[in-house]
């Protein structure tokens, strides 16, 4: 509907009324949280090609300030194009949890952590210095997700207390079942490939106390099969068509299954 990863994204996933917005991290040759899908600048990076394409590590903060992230948005999808697309920004982590702090609640991933070292302790830097706290609210205000596990376990002894979400790629949902007991001793929840998911998995996650996040899910179809199913939560590009099946899906008894999300 947006450009992925700027303003003009998150403004509309908070008017669709998303509960989370999701953002990828990186970090820039001179130590500042980005908010950017692609370890690179080239897909979704337009201007000086010395400053906006190549690695996100390997380029200033400066440099990065000075790229368009909305104008490739245009070009790829002309169906969808905006004029105030051009020049958004690639947004600063920290503005954007100044901006949506108040507004709706945040699921960060750590990307490509192995190319950061350190990444955890900068991104619970960020989180301090905005005052950003796990709270207390049924939602936590900040989930933390990867697919790097030594990612969250190096996140998990800063003691945070945020919760943290193990990623899973393609994999055979029996396959996930065995991870369940390791997973459980770190984190909250899985985020899992809808073609994954299936009831028997949902159940033994549950049965772990482990929420299951499947990603990413634009149709509507899908999405009322895995609720129906029972998933706690779906990523998605179209929160609008989300909320739409969310209403029109199964009534969810609360606290049913006696499991409090929490950080492990
Ligand atoms: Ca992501």
């Amino acid at each position: 509907m947006a450009p992925e990863h700027t303003t003009a994204a998150y403004d509309r996933a908070v008017q669709f009324g998303a509960d989370y917005i999701e953002l990828d991290v990186q970090r820039t040759k001179d130590g500042v949280l980005v908010v950017i899908h692609d370890a690179t600048l080239d897909r979704t990076a337009r201007g000086v090609p010395a400053d906006c394409t190549g690695r996100v590590a390997e380029k200033t903060i400066a440099q990065i300030e000075s790229c368009d992230a909305g104008t490739w948005f245009n070009a790829t999808y002309p169906a969808l194009a905006r004029p105030e697309f051009a020049g958004l920004r690639v947004p600063r982590l920290a503005d954007v949890l100044t901006r949506y702090a108040g507004a709706t609640k945040l699921y960060i991933e750590t990307k490509e952590p192995e190319s950061y070292p350190g990444i955890e302790s900068d991104l619970a830097a960020v989180f301090r210095q905005n005052a950003i706290s796990p709270g207390t609210a049924a939602l936590p205000r900040v989930f933390i997700q990867s697919f790097s596990k030594a990612s969250l376990l190096r996140f998990k002894e800063l003691d945070t207390g945020f919760p943290l979400i193990q990623l899973m790629s393609a994999m055979s949902p029996s396959a996930i079942i065995a991870q369940l007991p390791d997973v459980r001793t770190y984190a909250a929840g899985i985020g899992v490939r809808k073609a994954d998911v299936t009831a028997g998995l949902i159940q033994s996650a549950h049965a772990a106390c482990l929420l299951v996040h499947p990603y990413t899910v634009n149709d509507d179809h899908e999405m009322l099969s895995l609720l129906e199913m029972g998933v706690d939560g779906i990523f998605t590009d179209r929160p609008d068509q989300l909320r739409d099946a969310i209403a029109r899906g199964p009534d969810r008894p609360a606290g049913e299954s006696g499991c409090i999300v929490v950080a492990r």
